[in-house]
This record gives structure tokens, sequence and C-alpha cells, in this order.
């Protein structure tokens, strides 16, 4: 299914056309490893379920859709997916960053990757000139997240994707989407090569699968991927591609209010003595609130902020509040409150990378914009 239709209804119908073997409007659980084979070799298009599945097909051609790219691939983890993507470099390969990342990137780039040769630059990006003056001639890959995990600083990616170009370098701009999703921004029209997603957390959407995702809108770059995705092996069962499936038909209700909820407690904790800063795009007090505004469609449902009282009020109030939950991950319909240091980016310790203990990042759920307030505001309040 392409363009004419747009992205409301893609989420619900791309990749999804009635089961041609009996009608079924949802997409079926093919739980199966194998396919038979009329003739050696002459069969309905599958195989072998890590090679190709209908259901994860299903979810492959939606996410494709949804980013405007030539093909999507899905895989077990977002890890799994970031794994695919530095499959494609070779030892003495550079990949530029930005410095602010997801700690689990960190580490497989600097646990996994470096030992085996490859090395890595972290740079800010909200400049893009100033970014790319870390470009090496040896870079094969720009690696972007934007917002960022936990800061929420933005990335320009038409502006990095246009000097990249401009000064001929051959890297491929890699733009990890998790926290925008394709309902906020689409790298790919951007300008970037690679749009990664763990589908773990919006596209989900209901915390109860693991899962990550890469489309791409060259076609060479595809099929090297795929090969990547069979001959590695890191794929989702269909159960899994079912809850993604189902999670991002309403992927757009979902990011509204994710974001207007976010949006009302960005804007409490503004106004709370105990806070020192509130980070959230969404925000004109956000120092990229120009840039969100062209870039994103809307602040997106993260809020992270710091209180005055350092590390130990950030340990009491994520212990404190009674909706939000204290636990890792993200973009789920609950909300859930974290500290990254110790818990998410507890790798990025002693690193370049490192967060402050002081910052609290909070994923904002579906529940009533009051009854999230009036958590946070007892538990801050329970500081004084
Ligand atoms: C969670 C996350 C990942 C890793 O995905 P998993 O599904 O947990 O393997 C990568 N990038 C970002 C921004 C994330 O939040």
């Amino acid at each position: 299914m392409r363009k004419p239709y747009r992205f409301e209804t893609r989420t619900i119908h791309a990749g999804q056309p009635a089961d041609p073997s009996t009608g079924a409007v949802m997409t079926p659980i093919y739980q199966t490893s194998t396919y038979r084979q009329k003739r050696v070799g002459e069969h309905l298009g599958y195989e072998y379920s890590r090679t190709g599945n209908p259901t994860r097909h299903a979810l492959e051609e939606c996410l494709s859709s949804l980013e405007e790219g030539h093909a999507g691939l899905a895989f077990a983890s977002g890890m799994a997916a970031i794994d695919a993507i530095l499959h494609l470099l070779r030892p003495g390969d550079h990949v530029l960053a930005v410095d602010d990342l997801y700690g689990g990137t960190y580490r497989i780039f600097e646990q996994t990757y470096a030992p085996m040769g490859v090395s890595f630059s972290y740079a800010p990006a909200s400049e893009p000139a100033a970014f790319l003056k870390h470009l090496r001639p040896e870079t094969r890959l720009i690696w972007l997240e934007t917002p960022t995990n936990p800061l929420l600083n933005l990335c320009d990616i038409r502006g990095i994707a246009e000097g990249a170009r401009k000064m001929n370098s051959s890297a491929w701009i890699c733009v990890d989407n998790t926290f925008a999703t394709p309902y906020l921004q689409q790298p790919l029209n951007l300008g970037a090569d690679i749009v990664l997603h763990s589908t773990t957390k919006y596209l989900g959407g209901h915390s109860d699968v693991v899962g990550g995702a890469i489309v791409v809108r060259d076609a060479a770059l595809a099929e090297r991927l795929a090969f990547l995705q069979n001959a590695v092996g890191a794929v989702p069962g269909p159960m899994d591609c079912f809850l993604v499936l189902r999670g991002i038909k309403t992927l757009p209700v979902r990011m509204e209010r994710h974001a207007s909820n976010a949006e009302a407690v960005a804007r409490f904790l503004e106004t709370h003595e105990a806070i020192e800063q509130v980070f959230y795009p969404g925000l004109p007090s956000h120092p990229q609130h120009d840039l969100a505004r062209r870039q994103m469609r809307n602040g997106g449902g993260m809020v992270s902020f710091t209180a005055k009282g350092g590390t130990h009020a950030a340990r009491r109030i994520a212990e404190g509040t009674h909706l939000f939950a204290l636990a890792e991950s993200l973009g789920g319909v609950e909300s859930l409150i974290e500290v990254p240091a110790a818990m998410t980016h507890a790798s990025t310790l002693d690193s370049p990378l490192a967060v402050s203990p002081a910052l609290i990042r909070l994923s904002v759920g579906l529940e009533n914009t009051q009854d999230l307030v009036e958590d946070l505001r007892q538990a801050l309040d329970a500081l004084a």
C-alpha cells in the first residue's frame, strides 16, 4: 500500500490486506517454522521462518510504509537491529555519533565493535557544521538519535544530511527514531539513509513485547541488511510481530495524547519550586524549540528534569511517585519514572557520555493528565 493513503490509514492497513486464505481481518500469527514446497524450490514465497514469515512480512511492509522507505526489516530487539547495521562495517571504519545516546547503543559500540577495530567518536549534533568537523575520510556511518535519550537534545537531520553530502562523505546516516516514531518525524524524507527503531517502545506501545526494526530507502542497502538479518538470524517470532502490528494501529492517537500529557507535565514541573531544569522539546524554554517545531509534529512523550536537591532528591522523587512506576523502558500506555545514571544509562558511567545522577526521566503515559500532575506534585512536595 503506498501513498495516496495518509499516515493514520497506513498505520491500520499497510501490509495488512485481509488474509487471502480465510478473509481474517487481523493478520494471523503464522506460528510455523517451515513451509511445504510443491516441487523442489517451488513454493509460495516462504521457505523457512528465519528467512521470512508472513506475520513478520506484514510488519515489515507496514514499517516501510510509515517511514516512507524502500524496505523494512524486523528484528528480535532494538539492539539486534543496531547490531545488523554495525555488521555493515569493517575493521578500520569510523563511526561519528551524537554524544548523547541510549546506553545500550554506547555499550555495543564500545564493548562489542571497538575491540574488533571499528572506531567511534562522539560530538554534539545540535549544530550541523560543528558536528561534521569530526567527519573523517574513513567515516562510514553517522549515528544520530533525536530526541536523544535521556537529555532530549535534537539533531538537525536535514542540516547534517545536506552538510555531509556537500562534503562528499560516503557515510550512511542512521537515525534512531525510537523516541519520535514516524508519526512525529520521518528521517528518510529529511535525508537519512537508515532509520532504526526499538519497537519495544512507542511502536509496540503497551510494554508487552521486545522488538526492533530498520527501514532504508536504498535497494542495495536493503538487500545487504536483509542478507544480514537472515545470516545472523536475530529475527522476531510471529507472535511478537503481531503485537507490534497491533500496537502500531493506534500510534497516531497515542502519540497525540502522550505529547499533550507530556507537555502538561513539563509545564507543571517548570513552575514547581523544587525543580532546577526541565528538558522537553515541546516547551519554548527548550534551546532547540524552533528546530523541534520544524522537524517534529509535536514534542513527544518523554520529559527529563533535575531537582534542586540533586542526586538525593532524584532518588526520593523516583521512589516517591505512586502512578509513575519506577521502571526502565518507555513508550507504553502507562507512565514510568527512572534515574538514567543508575538504570538505563549505567553503562555510560565514568565515560564522556555519563549523565548526571541528579537527572530524572519520565515516560509520560496516557492516564488522566491531572492524576499525573498530582502524583508528581505529591512526590515533589514531600521533599520540602
Ligand atoms: C530501548 C532503546 C534501544 C534498544 O532497544 P531494545 O528493544 O531494548 O533492544 C535503542 N535505542 C533507543 C533510543 C531505545 O530507547
